[in-house]
């Protein structure tokens, strides 16, 4: 039956692309990018689900159905940090406890007090092995 065929392929298609994540993306463009087709992803996942449970009633799902739970767990993750990564870049850090936008050069959440993480700088051009003096 095509229904879950297509399923299976999502549920390959979407762990791979996961497992892929890649943590060499930097620069606000590529960010962007990367959120988009995640964001994609989770559609399908969720869309996925939807088939998945249908036939689950019907009792004619397979039994891994319900493994769209944890992609999707996992993707609305990523999404989140991809989602805080591209806000630190543009000079913005989100509560991790209560989600409130704070100033990149706040300590603190003026929201509720918890300590903000400190955005890693991204590294400057530098050469590694530069010639010594
Ligand atoms: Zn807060």
């Amino acid at each position: 039956m095509s229904l879950f065929d297509d399923l299976g392929n999502t549920l390959n298609k979407v762990a791979n692309s996961t497992i892929k994540k890649s943590k060499e993306l930097s620069g606000l463009t590529k960010l962007s990018l990367k959120l988009n087709s995640e964001e994609g992803d989770l559609d399908k996942l969720y869309e996925g689900y939807g088939k998945a449970q249908y036939g689950i009633a019907k009792n004619i799902a397979p039994t891994d159905a319900l493994d769209f739970v944890a992609l999707i767990d996992e993707k609305i993750k990523v999404i989140e940090d991809l989602k805080s990564e591209i806000e630190q870049l543009k000079g913005v850090i989100i509560c991790p406890k209560c989600g409130t936008k704070n100033k990149v050069e706040d300590s603190f959440c003026s929201s509720c007090g918890e300590k903000l993480p400190k955005p890693e700088p991204e590294e400057p051009k530098t050469d590694p092995d530069k010639e010594e003096e």
